[in-house]
């Protein structure tokens, strides 16, 4: 996924929070009807909007290792 793509689904998170989760394995962002992390399969996910949205913000803002699914486009 692009740098620039990733700026519009963080946008997009940013939007609906709810319906995502923080992996607190690897700081993916995983839609909240995900019992696994599909990166690194851990269970602990932190479900706070605020904690998503700030999330979301790092994800779109730069390049970095944690992935923001692609999964979440379907
Ligand atoms: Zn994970």
């Amino acid at each position: 996924m692009s740098l620039s793509q990733r700026a519009a689904k963080a946008a997009e998170i940013a939007r609906e929070p709810h319906l995502y989760k923080i992996c607190e394995g690897c700081d993916s962002i995983v839609t909240q009807r995900v019992a696994t992390c599909p990166s690194c399969h851990g269970y602990r996910f932190d479900a706070d909007p605020a904690a998503v949205v700030k999330q979301a913000e790092i994800l779109g803002s730069r390049e970095q290792t944690s992935v923001l699914s692609e999964d979440l486009l379907g």
